[in-house]
């Protein structure tokens, strides 16, 4: 039978609870005995998605954000949903260096990083609705040869 352990954590969508959501996936995916480096590659894709929320799809207002984590077998599921103001052209939003906000310290790298840190990143959006970022890793290949 397929193990599988799930959470979610819905939270204000304020730049303080960003350390808080970090943290607790973190801790949440220690059951994978993952590396220091597999927990930081984690941590900043979460960083990105959950920043993303909060500077385009609210806008800096305060709404809720949720992040579900799934774990099945040693594969890690993120997804972070926002009901904000959605993007138009998805592809064009996950270029590198494509940013909607140039004159603030925005560098349009957030998407890049979250693809370079996970194995997928997929986005479903609608403006007006929100945006959802599903998140996916596997964990421990360090160990594929050795157990
Ligand atoms: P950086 O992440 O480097 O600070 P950035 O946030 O602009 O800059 P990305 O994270 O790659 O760059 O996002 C690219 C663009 O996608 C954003 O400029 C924004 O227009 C759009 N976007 C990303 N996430 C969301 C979201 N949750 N809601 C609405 N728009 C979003
Ligand atoms: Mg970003």
């Amino acid at each position: 039978m397929e193990q599988t352990n799930e959470m979610v954590i819905e939270f204000d969508s304020r730049a303080c609870n960003e350390s808080f959501i970090r943290v607790a996936v973190a801790a949440f995916m220690t059951q994978l005995n993952p590396t220091l480096e597999e927990v930081a590659d984690v941590k900043t894709a979460l960083s990105e998605a959950v920043t993303n929320a909060i500077v385009h799809g609210y806008e800096n207002e305060v709404k809720k954000i949720s992040v579900h984590c799934r774990i099945r077998e040693r594969e890690l599921s993120l997804t972070v949903s926002d009901n904000g103001k959605g993007i138009e052209d998805i592809e064009k939003a996950m270029e590198p260096l494509f940013t909607t906000k140039p004159d603030s310290e925005r560098s349009g790298m957030g998407f890049a990083f979250m693809e370079a840190f996970m194995d997928e990143v997929k986005v479903t959006s609608e403006p007006g609705k929100g945006t959802s970022v599903r998140m996916k890793k596997t964990i421990g290949r360090q160990n594929e040869y050795h157990d």
